[in-house]
């Protein structure tokens, strides 16, 4: 039987959005902005550290049964040279269309001189924080994104919320050993991390019961962030900025409907809008968290049960995405590099837009799947086409509004690409609508 609208998930977790931001604003106009960050946030807080809290456990259960179920080395290989090809693919395909859009209707050149002078002043503070992790990046070897991906400690890697990929690659590693031991020795330990996958999806059941609270409450605590207790100048700065956010925007929402749908049509029959239709609440939880790694659980849960993915690829192709297919941020960070650069008045030629389609290529694939990871990344793209990475200073204040949207998009490729990858293996199944 179907459920009325307003039971249903995306509806709950869209109503809570909406009152969110409701309250963000009342409470910043209001003066509560105080008992908001106080009271209320702190229950954003508390649900993505939920969500966090079973990201490790997920990807290694999750990724270790995957692997082994894959039962032989060279379908493992035959997959993952599929996944990682795919991936790169849409990536670049991402950033062509970030580079098309922002030189077609160049948004750098809508924003006033005096803006970027107080824009730039107001944010020093927070350029020196973006500066220092960003010359922490850049003042690592050629090699060091390498040598990271290897952790020299498991647990530390484990422990350490940015480091994704060092579970990813530890999980990979224990999923080859595990398939090279006789059965009767490998079997005890597959069935283990066979029962916490079940456990952890489970677990991710009860958290998004709560998903709506969750929502509002972090909803409600980015907007009194944004606005501080000036709601007039947080909304000038809006204004300002808003030919470079609807650019990002329109880049991400063409990219969406090309590029997915394209993928569907060489690799799947799947209609483009059911596919949005399973994975919505996934989306809107990358939107809400802006974080690829916290939303895993949920896209893919949407994935296996609702778009029909066999769980041996989803538990494959997602735990990988999550750390390392970023449509959305390399759009995104091609963009804002060349509204900097239109904005600081530099022109920039061809050979300085492929140098943006290689490093955000990169820089997408080493941001963390965590807030913020992709303007920390973007510094990378900017050195390599030496535009001051001061600029930045100018998209921060719209930054964590991109970076929702981005997120969503992130995770709707992850989700893409698995059907794609499941379709060339015959593991893709039927949709499920019914049981949100
Ligand atoms: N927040 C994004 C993600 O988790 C990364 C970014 O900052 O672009 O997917």
């Amino acid at each position: 039987m179907k459920k009325v609208w307003y039971k249903r998930l995306h509806w709950q977790i869209i109503i809570g959005l909406v009152l969110g931001l409701i309250w963000g604003l009342v409470a910043s106009v209001g003066g509560f902005s105080d008992f908001t960050v106080d009271y209320i946030q702190p229950f954003g807080t508390i649900f993505i550290n939920l969500l966090k809290l079973i990201a490790v456990p997920l990807i290694l259960a999750s990724l270790i049964v995957g692997v082994t179920s894959l039962n032989d080395i060279a379908k493992l290989s035959r997959m993952g040279g599929k996944t990682i090809g795919i991936y790169i693919v849409t990536t670049m395909l991402a950033i062509t269309i970030g580079l098309t859009v922002v030189n077609v209707i160049q948004p750098g050149n809508f924003l006033p001189v005096e803006t970027q002078e107080q824009l730039m002043s107001g944010y020093q503070e927070n350029i020196e924080g973006a500066d220092q992790s960003a010359q922490e990046v850049l003042d690592r070897s050629p090699m060091s994104f390498l040598v990271d991906i290897v952790p020299e400690n498991f647990f530390q890697a484990a422990s350490d919320n940015g480091n994704m990929l060092q579970v990813v690659f530890v999980a990979l590693l224990m999923g080859i050993g595990l398939m090279q031991i006789p059965s009767e020795k490998s079997k005890s330990l597959i069935n283990f991390f066979d029962s916490l996958n079940e456990v952890i999806i489970k677990i991710v059941d009860l958290i998004m019961k709560v998903a709506p609270y969750g929502v509002f409450a972090l909803m409600a605590g980015v907007i009194v962030d944004l606005a501080g207790d000036d709601i007039g100048q947080a909304l000038d700065l809006l204004g300002a900025l808003f030919w470079y956010t609807f650019v990002v925007i329109l880049g991400l929402f063409l990219h969406l409907m090309i590029v997915y749908s394209g993928l569907f049509k060489l690799f799947s029959k799947m209609k483009l809008r059911d596919f949005f239709k399973a994975i919505r609440p996934a989306m809107l939880l990358g939107f809400s968290t802006s974080s690829s790694a916290a939303t895993l659980p949920v896209t893919m849960e949407r994935v296996e049960k609702n778009v029909g993915v066999d769980e041996e690829v989803s538990s494959f192709v997602l735990p990988i995405g999550a750390t390392i297919n970023m449509d959305g941020t390399s759009l995104y960070q091609a963009v804002a590099a060349v509204f900097i650069a239109q904005a600081l008045g530099m022109d920039l030629g061809i050979a300085q837009q492929i140098t943006i389609v290689l490093t955000a290529t990169l820089a997408s694939i080493g941001a963390a799947g965590v807030p913020g990871a992709g303007i920390i990344m973007l510094v990378i793209v900017l050195q390599a086409i030496q535009v001051p990475v001061e600029g930045i200073a100018l998209i921060l204040g719209v930054d964590r509004i991109l970076d929702m949207c981005r997120t969503a998009v992130n995770i709707t490729g992850d989700a893409a690409v698995a059907v794609a990858v499941a379709h060339t293996e015959g593991l893709l199944g039927e949709m499920h609508f019914d049981d949100e």
